[in-house]
């Protein structure tokens, strides 16, 4: 392993870089500028941290905001690394020191507000600390605060591009999540980047999913279940005004949702108690004005509600892409009414600047734009930053599973309809298809209905692919059924229609499909048992976040939990190994978090130590890989593949062909490879689909055997197949 793999490991206890990062850090490390644009979430932070590290002096990171710094701080002093900040909320004593610290070259990574250094004094002592220990970094964070088109400028940011000719060998990093063209140009200029390293990250968060929903009377009993049904997960709600957020706040907590509220109308010390308790996992649920998120890093937030129309689509990108920033699946949901547009119009025409004013509908209309249009929310977001989707759909917001769960069944209805009519609306639906699919019955020849031209022409489909048609389509009123019992089909005018071809069928695809694919929920992957042993252990990480006054996510992420809750590991080394877990946090949490596993593990009598003790085997499971790549449809894939038209699972086409279902599945990931054109969220529901999706990005695709290891017991290696395939059949 290399010097800065092996860093990233040992401090940051991740055994992988995220997309770019490594050839940021390698540009830095090298002594080159570099220009930083990625999403939140995208991880930013670690392309300075670990230069910092890497390097011989001191690195100077900008930060905008006391919280972020302290933020910032505490999650590297808990991974054992010398990282201190300097800012105005310091007493002189504590600041004294802090800086002597500095100038002993004790601390490697220091952090500062930007008017600090436009302070003679501080500037004196930084010449200092480069005389004796050298400045080998400079991180702007947040860099977009140095241009007024971004939305939070900040005119000290503009001083800092004269640090370039006092210290002209240090090479400068700008970093931000904001990547409209205006704020590259001004970052570029201002802070005087010289021929720096880019770095364009996609905006896209896959992890994300993106929900309108209309609203209405009904729409706060469904905020309360959306709430209830993520269980204590934090959530934040953006609301408009201060009255709304107080109303709202006040309404959830009597119906025992735990809510602050957050606007600027609270006092200082207000506002940040309430910002702590919900970092802290005091409060699950903060309902807030947009006064709130900036320079907030909480990871797990797992939901972002919009509960009133947002002002501006890149408004809306930067608040809703608060949620899931550790990568884990989180939800996006605007409630979209016409009301609220109309309110923030009346705003905006008392707006006195002409210019400001047409600008301001413009952002509106773009947010309208979004909600109603029937195109991929994704897409429609992206597409505000410049960047297209590669992918049609994106399997991850409202309109794309409703593309995919709405399927045309014209001709099948109209096939249904006409036989109804044909046996003179006599019969009920499992008669009807019986002559549909030309069954060989008595009943059927003594009334004279093998010879009706609807006879057999439903061979193609099954029994229960017919009854879920006809079910739909009586959901639907598209025909009529008695309520005598007898369940007799009637035509209606719908019905007429259909078969004078004046109206189309379209319905959804088998319930299970679509039931977890509109599942609005992240659904944690963990067994019952495994989920109790994750809460146990998100209550012992509360436990030592609260001695230590720090946030949970700061001592384990929530994908380091599932990870313990999955693997349960017993032993230093396999503890060692699980994703997120460096040198120090192994040394300081080992005893206690392993001794919580054991017990609970003893009482429900779970195994410990899965997975993480087989060695695992490259070689032969390169080996596999190859040979099935090669291998070609025979007559056994092809029998399969017909089973699969005829809508049947893996377990009925395993029982239908006696087979085994990890043979059936080995078929489909040969026939996906082979190019037949397969619907793999038949098999694995929308939600594992993003999970496995988001492993074999995090982890690399190359090998199985790692992403098994990542996603714990409860994925098989057959789905993590297909879905690998599934993707790689996409990008070609
Ligand atoms: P940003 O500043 O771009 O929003 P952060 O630096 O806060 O992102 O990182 C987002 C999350 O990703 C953090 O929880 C961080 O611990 C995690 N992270 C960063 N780098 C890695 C990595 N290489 N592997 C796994 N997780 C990472
Ligand atoms: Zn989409």
């Amino acid at each position: 392993m290399d010097a800065i793999k092996e860093t990233l490991k040992q401090y940051f206890g991740h055994d992988a870089f995220l997309p770019g990062q490594r050839e940021i850090v390698e540009q830095v490390v090298k002594g080159h500028d570099a220009l930083v644009l990625m999403p939140t979430g995208g991880g930013k932070s670690l392309t300075y941290q670990l230069p910092a590290l890497l390097l011989p002096g001191l690195t100077l990171i900008v930060s905008p905001l006391i919280a972020l710094m302290q933020d910032q701080v505490d999650r590297l002093q808990v991974n054992g690394l010398p990282a201190t900040f300097v800012n105005s909320a310091l007493n002189n004593t504590e600041r004294t020191k802090r800086e002597y610290d500095v100038l002993q070259g004790n601390i490697k990574l220091l952090y500062v507000a930007p008017e600090r250094l436009a302070n003679e004094s501080f500037l004196h002592l930084l010449d200092i600390v480069q005389e004796r220990v050298g400045i080998s970094l400079m991180a702007v964070d947040e860099a977009h605060c140095v241009s007024e088109w971004g939305h939070d400028f900040r005119p000290e940011y503009r001083l800092l591009g004269r640090l370039r000719t006092r210290y002209p060998h240090m090479p400068v990093m700008a970093l931000t999540a904001t990547a409209t063209g205006r704020v590259r140009d001004d970052i570029l200029e201002q802070l005087h980047l010289r021929s720096p390293h880019f770095h364009v990250a996609s905006f896209n968060r896959p992890n994300l999913s993106y929900e309108v929903r209309a609203k209405h009377s009904g729409s706060y009993r469904e905020l309360v279940q959306i709430l209830r049904s993520l269980s204590n997960e934090p959530v934040i709600i953006y609301c408009q005004s201060r009255k709304s957020v107080d109303g709202l706040s006040a309404a959830l907590n009597s119906d025992g949702i735990q809510t602050l509220p957050y606007h600027a109308g609270l006092s200082n010390e207000q506002r940040s108690e309430h910002q702590n308790r919900f970092i802290r996992d005091d409060v699950p649920v903060l309902v807030a004005t947009i006064a709130f998120g900036m320079g907030v890093a909480k990871p797990d937030v797992r939901a972002v509600i919009h509960y009133d129309l947002p002002a501006s689509l890149e408004g809306y990108y930067q608040e809703s892409g608060r949620a899931g920033r550790d990568g884990q699946p989180a939800q996006c949901i605007l409630f979209f009414s016409y009301n609220d547009r109309f309110k923030i119009e009346y705003l905006l025409a008392k707006k006195p600047d002409e210019q400001e004013r047409l600008i301001a509908y413009q952002q509106l209309q773009q947010v309208i734009t979004y909600c109603e249009g029937r195109s991929c929310r994704r897409r429609t977001l992206l597409a505000y930053f410049g960047e297209t989707l590669s992918q049609t759909n994106c399997n991850n917001c409202d309109v794309c599973h409703q593309v995919s769960v709405l399927e045309d069944h014209t001709v099948d209805a109209q096939k249904f309809l006409s036989c109804v009519a044909r046996t003179r609306e006599r019969f009920g639906m499992r008669y009807i298809i019986d002559v549909l699919r030309g069954a060989n019955l008595q009943k059927i020849r003594e009334q004279g209905h093998d010879q009706l031209s609807t006879y057999g022409i439903g061979k193609e489909k099954s029994v229960d692919e017919w009854a879920r048609i006809v079910r739909a389509m009586l959901q639907q009123d598209l025909l009529s059924e008695s309520s005598d019992g007898f369940h007799v089909l009637h035509l209606n005018a719908q019905s007429h229609a259909i078969l004078k071809s004046q109206r189309r069928v379209e319905l959804p695809l088998p319930v299970a499909i679509a039931a977890s694919a509109t599942a609005s929920t992240p659904e944690i992957p963990l067994t019952p048992a495994e989920d109790g042993l994750f809460r146990q252990l998100r209550l012992l990480r509360k436990q030592f976040a609260d001695e230590q006054h720090i946030p949970p996510y700061a001592i384990f992420s929530d994908a380091t939990l599932y990870a313990l809750a999955r693997q349960r590991p017993q032993s230093r080394a396999s503890f060692a190994r699980l994703p997120g877990i460096g040198q120090q946090k192994l040394a300081t949490y080992f005893e206690a978090f392993a001794e919580a596993i054991r017990r609970y593990c003893e009482r429900y009598q779970l195994d410990t130590e899965l997975l993480v003790d087989a060695e695992p085997t490259p070689k032969i499971s390169a080996d596999v890989h190859r040979i099935r790549i090669q291998g070609h449809v025979t007559q056994t894939h092809q029998q399969t593949l017909a089973l699969l038209k005829q809508g049947l699972n893996i377990a009925e086409i395993a029982r239908e062909r006696n087979l085994k279902a990890a043979t059936i599945a080995d078929h489909i990931a040969l026939l996906l490879e082979a190019g037949e054109q397969i619907e793999v969220q038949q098999f694995v529901p929308a939600t594992r689909y993003q999970i496995i999706a988001a492993a074999l990005q995090q982890v690399g695709e190359t090998e199985l055997r790692p992403v098994k290891d990542f996603l714990g017991d409860n994925y098989s290696y057959d789905e993590i197949r297909l879905v690998r395939i599934h993707l790689r059949s996409l990008r070609s």
